[in-house]
């Protein structure tokens, strides 16, 4: 990872948070920056932006990151729909932006005939060596990319996801643990927790 004291510093937090440097990552740091530009904003602590994914990989952890959208908070909106693209809302103004990556990544071809041999115990010294530059290269050019080469970016208004609701919670009955009830099962008229209901 040497050359990750020359990449920009709010990337640099991402990695810290991610724990490694990936391109994937570095797709999530162009999607967050690409996202808050085109909404005019500045990268929020609190809950006013909701991010909604629809994958799981690395770069949502750039945007929980920069962005301040976290599951915990409840403004980071997982979709497992397979796809990269991200949406964002701004609730304060009701503005959005959809982020679709349409990339390439950088040398992801030969990366993945270089993973593969890994994969299967076969890589050489140099493949590995090669790997880890070819990494350092898609991370720098991704971070620096322009992003109308990177993405499609569609502005929108639309319906917000619903903001955080009070939520209530009763015990289950044959466990007794507190659970939040719109998430118990009605199994025979008794209201359980999905644990005990299976
Ligand atoms: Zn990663
Ligand atoms: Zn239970």
């Amino acid at each position: 990872m040497s050359s990750i004291g020359s990449l920009p510093e709010d990337f640099q937090k991402c990695v810290e948070f991610h724990r490694h440097l990936c391109p994937g990552l570095a797709i999530g740091y162009a999607v967050a920056k690409a996202a808050l530009k085109a909404l005019d904003l500045q990268a929020s602590s609190d809950e006013e932006i909701v991010a909604v994914v629809e994958n799981d990989s690395c770069a949502v952890d750039a945007i929980q990151a920069l962005v301040g959208c976290t599951f915990g908070k409840g403004n980071l909106v997982f979709r497992d729909w397979g796809k990269q693209v991200f949406t964002f809302f701004d609730r304060s103004s009701g503005r959005g932006v959809r982020v679709s990556f349409v990339g390439p990544v950088p040398g992801h071809e030969e990366r993945k005939r270089l993973r593969e041999k890994v994969d299967s115990g076969v890589a050489t010294e140099d493949d590995k060596l090669r790997l880890l530059e070819l990494r350092d290269e898609a991370v720098a050019k991704l971070v620096s990319a322009d992003s109308r080469d990177l993405f499609s970016v569609t502005e929108m208004r639309t319906e917000l996801p619903p903001s955080t609701v009070p939520v209530t919670t009763r015990p289950c009955p044959v466990c007794g643990e507190y659970t939040v009830v719109s998430r118990m099962v009605d199994k025979n008229g008794d209201l359980l927790c999905a644990d005990c209901a299976q």
